[in-house]
């Protein structure tokens, strides 16, 4: 049985206002303690101001991305994973699509910050996905699990990995269940024959992709779907507390 992981990418959005009201709101939503993960992710300027706001001890707050040396240096614009780690985080967000499409991050420099991650000790939540045109062209199963495979992970113990189909994500299409879960499965199989059964077994796989409180039921019912992230439904807090219920449902 592997406990839900449930993530909240609140991506570039937030004022210190929104951000008080939205920590307050979660706070005050069913523990979740030693049942379902959950972490949330705000934009590095607001991460220390999530942790003065003492953002509930059973959820963790995790970045949405680093650089790709490991101490960072002259790279003006980025963070670090040690300076994540001195800060008290220990989740990094990896390979995003907005990071790929957007800012043209390579399958190498994603694997660069994998391999520093793990030197530091952070745990990954690492995306995969297809585009709608691979998608037409019958290529979901070979784009994602090339993507899988190029993060070079080694160590899978601190290792998520988010399935987030790049036409659903931002676009209020959601995968089917069907949809998702074959994918899901997809990726299970390449983790059984390329690593090992237990790992298989072991390693979270999380959908996202336009996830909200009316689709989070029927999604994390699939055999292998382990949670979500979540992106634009984690910005209110009634929607996100209610994903997160289908997650603590699903462990009952
Ligand atoms: C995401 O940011 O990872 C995401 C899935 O966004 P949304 O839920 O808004 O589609």
């Amino acid at each position: 049985m592997r406990t839900p992981y449930i993530g909240g990418n609140w991506k570039c959005n937030g004022t210190v206002e929104s951000i008080k009201q939205l920590v307050q709101d979660l706070n005050q939503g069913p523990s979740t303690e030693g049942k379902v993960e959950v972490i949330v992710a705000p934009s590095s300027i607001h991460i220390g101001l999530v942790q003065s706001l003492n953002l509930r001890k059973d959820w963790k707050i995790s970045a949405q991305n680093i650089v790709q040396e490991k101490n960072g240096g002259a790279f003006t614009g980025e963070i670090s994973a040690s300076m994540l780690k001195d800060l008290g985080i220990d989740s990094t967000l990896l390979g995003h699509s907005e990071r790929r499409h957007v800012f043209g991050e390579s399958n190498t420099v994603i694997a660069k910050k994998v391999k520093v991650s793990e030197e530091v000790g952070l745990t990954i939540i690492g995306c995969v996905g297809e585009t709608l045109e691979e998608r037409e062209r019958g290529e979901t199963n070979q784009v994602i699990t090339s993507q899988l495979k190029d993060f070079n992970v080694t160590n899978w113990d601190k290792f998520v990995i988010a399935y987030e189909p790049v036409w659903a994500i931002g676009t209020g299409k959601t995968a089917s269940p069907q949809q998702a879960q074959e994918a899901h499965k997809v990726l299970r199989d390449w983790l059984a024959d390329n690593v090992n059964s237990e790992v298989a077994q072991k390693v979270r796989i999380i959908y996202g992709g336009s996830v909200n409180s009316a689709n989070s039921d029927e999604l994390i019912k699939q055999p292998d779907i382990d949670g979500f992230l979540v992106g634009g439904a984690s910005l209110k807090s009634k929607d996100f507390l209610s994903i997160v219920n289908s997650g603590l449902k699903s462990v009952e």
